[in-house]
């Protein structure tokens, strides 16, 4: 039986990233895929990623958001491919609501240039967008897309190039513990090795144990969506656009709030990405996803209606991503309860952005270093019942 330091179960976002990190440190690692990443099983599919460094889900991500960063800029310089281009990242929300406030708390804290603008200078700066008056908005200009084929793709090329072994359309069924090692046994046989990552996306659950309880996977309805007129709406112009509202038919401030976003259209014949972030419903990640409903279409086609009007009535066709959401919305990276050689990732439908350096993280932890971030906040150990934090949902297509 082959044996290896390490091996890394899914080469998607986080999986393909710590592959390239634990080779280039000279490890012997064995990657495993189901299928051949980049594809659309998973999910890392849909052309585009935001990527910001203030972050409204907790300034615990600030170090992370900053080294990100500056890994993609260097990534670039190495592969040279593009993979990260600015367009800005606009968070529009009641002034008092959690998406502008966690913003705005976290732009202060990291010192991250931004800027603040009311209703109206957002309607006149991008004719598209048309917030209510008891809406505003907070700019992070130095934000952007990264290309998650494209990345993807880069993190497997220097993975190999850097002596990993990649094996794809193999399938991990399960691991065991035999003595100091754990044996991964997979559609095409096993493997041996000390560490063992699963970083297999919404399929991890089964792959977990009692960890795997945690994981919530959702099944996310995307909406491509043909813009009236191509300038208005590309990247370098159109502002990643996330909307936090208050739910349609209540006066209630406190009620749970919608979540959505819109992204810029990419090349020519591009179209605008949009999105509901919250109210998903269940899905089951070891089942073709059923495609976007009607009701689901009409759902987006309302809220464009009324936040981002020029898109309505424009022609839409749908897919769909999932999430692997957490009970709070956080992250999960690292020692699964019970066996210190077993590591875990799960990125709660936010972790594209961080990919580098979470391939650093998981490198370290799984080579028993410190990581140079904290990371502890997000150990499937972590003490306490997790919180919801500021993240609120509702119900699916009430918006
Ligand atoms: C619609 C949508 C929009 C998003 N937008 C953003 C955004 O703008 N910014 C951002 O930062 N994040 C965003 N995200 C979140 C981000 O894309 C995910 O958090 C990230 O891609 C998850 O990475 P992963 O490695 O956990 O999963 P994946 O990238 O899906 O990788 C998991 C891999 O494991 C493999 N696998 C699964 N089971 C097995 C098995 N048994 N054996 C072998 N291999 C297996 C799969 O084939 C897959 O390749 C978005 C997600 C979606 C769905």
């Amino acid at each position: 039986m082959r044996s290896y330091d390490v091996i890394v179960v899914g080469l998607g976002t986080a999986g393909s990233a710590a592959c390239m990190t634990l080779a280039r440190r000279g490890v012997s690692v064995l990657g495993v895929d189901m299928f051949r990443p980049p594809h659309t099983m998973g999910s890392h599919h849909g052309r585009s990623r935001s990527v910001r460094r203030a972050y409204l889900e907790g300034s615990v991500y600030l170090p992370m958001a900053r080294r990100a960063w500056d890994l993609w800029r260097r990534l670039e310089t190495d592969s040279g491919e593009r993979l990260l281009v600015t367009t800005g990242n606009l968070t529009i929300g009641p002034p008092d609501g959690p998406a502008l406030t966690g913003f705005l708390a976290s732009a202060r804290t990291g010192g991250i240039p931004h800027e603040c603008l009311s209703a109206a200078q957002i309607r006149k700066r991008w004719p598209p967008l048309a917030p209510s008056d008891d809406l505003a908005g907070g700019l992070e200009k130095e934000a952007g897309i990264v290309f998650p084929e494209t990345c993807i793709r880069v993190f497997l090329r220097m993975a190999e190039a850097s002596g990993a072994t990649l094996h794809t359309d193999e399938r991990v069924a399960g691991w065991t513990i035999e003595g100091e090692a754990i044996k991964v046994h997979t559609s095409l046989g096993s493997y041996s090795a000390g560490r063992v990552l699963i970083a297999a996306g919404a399929r991890s659950g089964r792959l977990l144990g009692d960890t795997g309880a945690m994981l919530s996977p959702k099944r996310v309805p995307v909406h491509w969506i043909e813009p009236p007129d191509a300038a208005g709406y590309a990247l370098g112009t159109f502002p990643v656009n996330f909307w936090q509202v208050p739910t349609e038919g209540t006066d209630d401030p406190h009620a749970p709030h919608r979540e959505f976003y819109a992204l810029p259209a990419i090349g020519p014949g591009g179209r605008v990405k949009a999105a509901f972030h919250n109210g998903l419903a269940d899905g089951d990640p070891h089942h073709p996803a059923p495609p976007a409903s009607a009701g689901e279409v009409a759902a987006i086609r309302r809220t464009l209606a009324r936040f981002l009007p020029p898109l309505s009535g424009q022609p839409i066709t749908s897919d769909t991503c999932m999430y692997t959401l957490t009970p709070d919305h956080h992250f999960l990276m690292g020692a699964i309860p019970g066996n210190d050689n077993v590591f875990a990732v799960a990125l709660a439908g936010h972790g594209f952005k961080f990919a580098p350096v979470l391939g650093e993280i998981l490198a370290d932890l799984v080579q028993g270093r410190s990581p140079a971030v904290d990371v502890s906040f997000f150990s499937p150990r972590r003490p306490g019942k997790p919180s919801f934090d500021n993240r609120q949902t509702t119900a699916q297509g009430t918006q």
